[in-house]
């Protein structure tokens, strides 16, 4: 009997894990969720695509309910009180649970299209699962596309599996044994679920259709299973307030509220809360706690429960004065009356300040806004990342308006290849839609953080195009020439040479330094710009040094014939010929044409020319 009290208090002190959907896009994320929870979201969405983060709980009854097709075989005893599912975008938002403290999310699953296999979300996923050490299962969805497959509602993988026949069995095995390799090029052990015997080291592969349910059962008692066998103790209820502001939403009748996550603690009506706001923090104290009806999203509309006092894990909307400018993405905090309000405040900003004080906003960059701290923080770290690397001046959170463009602007002087603002799952309103035209600054909006650096990308490869157009006449490639023969002496002037250093192209304009023997003084002798190059009677619109061979014919004309220099008069064969460049032409180089010029051609403009510009 003691046993069964202690088991019984135990049940009691768990509470239920916090579990997230993720993957690449379109694989099934919504429908899958949709699925479990037996509503249409999917169709209500514009275009299907998830967008906001919901959250649903799964009493353990409809779990149970839900498993029951697979027999008691793999588990006999379900101890958690429920399943909290929160619904995300994408990886993004998952970054930020995890950063915030790894207590919001218990665990994952990773869905891949069993057609499509590992897509480039998934492997961001994987990068940021693993970075967090979260546990996941991954539900290779779609199975009922195979061909040839004959559903089976709602069942339970293996019995479905069974009743296939052998060709789409075959099928099914080949696509397994490509995901398998396919993790494992991940460094990951991947298994299917039911031969799965070590879940602490491999990954469960579980087959599912969102559009069958067939799968769903086994996805649910395996999340069942694997939070309650291996994460109990985390999973100990403790009343350390832990809660994260999910949304924030004007709702009729309601005015702004939040939507939460209360990962562990209680919360009260009439708590006095502190989050964290656009203008600083926000203190203001509970009116209503509500819930949906079990079964419901948060999103869709329809009777809320009120609560006089709520127990984790629950996904919950706060009714509360003054929430207008509350971020999405802050911790939520309550103050009681032993607490420092001022001390909570500055805590609960100190994730914003935190990431205002990591962007350089004297610098050059781009402009950066999304809808929650959380995806601003992905979105920056993505930026910063090896492989992207694109400079930040600006950020902000919420929708975009005239004022944000107008900060942007100020780039167009400084650095107009960054007058862009990136908008992250963020409303760009229609003022700062006229305004950026009006002004020449981009914007880019996606849900997507690939997307908005594909874009990115493609703008600026275009415009640095353009600006390689406009900017030949003015770069100056560096060269330095001795004088073997003179073949013409003035207009044109041509001349054998050798070149000691650099590239020769047709349109270099040429100079030569002479020092006048009385006054010591030193003079920049411009010859023209080349207008020609042969070797061996050959034509060339450029010529490398190691080209150069037995000496290349440089043809070299003035602009007008009264300003033409001669050989023999004003430069020979003793004088050195050079590029002649100037401070210009010298950025041009720097700035549109880095990659053009060798290590050894920045040495030469070094060494010989910059002195040149003195003179
Ligand atoms: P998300 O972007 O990951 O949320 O993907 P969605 O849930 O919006 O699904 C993308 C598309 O794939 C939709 O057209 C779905 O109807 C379809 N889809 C999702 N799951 C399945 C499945 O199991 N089988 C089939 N045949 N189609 C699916």
């Amino acid at each position: 009997r003691d046993a069964q009290a202690l088991a019984e208090r135990d049940k009691e002190n768990l509470r239920s894990p916090i579990c997230v959907i993720m993957g690449h896009v379109d694989t099934g994320k919504t429908k899958l969720l949709d699925k479990i929870r037996q509503t249409n979201v999917q169709e209500g969405e514009a275009g299907g695509i998830t967008q906001q983060i919901g959250a649903t709980y799964f009493p353990m009854e409809a779990v149970q309910k839900r498993t029951r097709v697979l027999g008691d075989a793999d588990l006999k005893e379900y101890k958690l009180p429920g399943l909290l599912v929160i619904d995300t975008p994408g990886h993004e938002s998952f970054t930020n649970l995890r950063q915030r403290g790894s207590s919001l999310c218990n665990i994952a699953i990773l869905v891949v299209d069993i057609m499509h296999g590992l897509e480039p979300q998934t492997l961001e996923s994987i990068r940021l699962l693993r970075d967090g050490k979260t546990p996941f299962i991954v539900a290779l969805n779609k199975i009922d596309r195979l061909y040839g497959w004959t559903p089976m509602k709602d069942g339970g993988f293996l019995q479905s599996f069974d009743q296939q026949n052998r060709a789409v069995q075959r099928e099914f095995e080949k696509r397994l044994a490509d995901t398998v390799v396919a993790f494992a090029e991940q460094g990951l052990n991947a298994v299917p679920y039911y031969d799965n015997k070590n879940l602490g080291k491999n990954v469960s592969l579980v087959p599912t259709s969102a559009h069958t349910g067939e799968g769903v059962p086994d996805l649910l008692m395996l999340l069942v299973k694997l939070t309650q066998e291996r994460m109990a103790n985390n999973l100990m209820y403790i009343s350390t307030l832990q809660c994260t502001v999910l949304e924030v939403k004007v709702i009729e009748g309601l005015g702004t509220t939040i939507d939460v996550v209360l990962v562990n603690g209680y919360l009260h009506e009439g708590d006095k809360i502190v989050l964290c706001g656009l203008d600083g923090a926000i203190v203001t104290q509970v009116r209503a706690l509500l819930t949906p009806q079990p079964m419901k999203e948060l999103r869709i509309k329809g009777q809320y429960v009120h609560h006089k006092q709520i127990k984790a894990a629950m996904g919950i909307k706060i009714v509360a004065p003054d929430l207008e400018k509350a971020i999405a993405g802050s911790r939520l905090l309550v103050c009681g009356p032993d607490d420092d309000e001022e001390e909570l405040r500055e805590e609960v900003m100190s994730d914003m300040t935190n990431l205002f004080s990591r962007v350089d906003s004297g610098g050059r960059g781009v402009f950066v806004q999304a809808s929650t701290l959380g995806s601003l923080e992905a979105l920056l770290e993505f930026l910063k990342s090896d492989a992207v690397k694109i400079p930040v001046a600006g950020i902000n959170i919420g929708p975009v308006h005239k004022k944000d463009i107008m900060r942007c602007a100020t780039m167009l002087e400084k650095a107009p290849e960054f007058a862009v603002v990136l908008c992250f799952d963020v409303p760009v309103d229609k003022d700062a839609e006229d305004q950026a035209a009006k002004l020449g600054v981009k914007i880019f909006k996606a849900d997507i953080i690939y997307h908005l650096f594909d874009q990115f990308m493609a703008y600026k490869k275009q415009n640095d195009e353009v600006r390689r157009e406009q900017a030949v006449g003015k770069a100056v490639f560096p060269c330095r020439l001795r004088i073997l023969q003179c073949f013409a002496k003035r207009d044109p002037i041509i001349l054998g040479c050798d070149i000691e250093d650099g590239t020769l192209r047709v349109g270099t304009p040429l100079c030569v330094v002479k020092t006048d023997p009385a006054t010591k003084k030193k003079e920049v002798i411009s010859l023209g710009k080349i207008t020609g190059l042969e070797i061996n009677h050959k034509s060339k619109d450029i010529i490398k040094k190691h080209e150069a061979g037995a000496g290349v014919a440089v043809k070299i004309e003035h602009a007008s014939y009264e300003s033409a220099k001669q050989f023999g008069r004003h430069f020979d064969e003793k004088d050195e010929v050079v590029s002649m460049i100037s401070r210009e032409s010298i950025d041009v180089l720097k700035s549109t044409f880095r990659d053009d010029v060798s290590k050894s051609e920045w040495m030469l403009i070094a060494k010989y020319l910059k002195p040149l510009l003195d003179i």
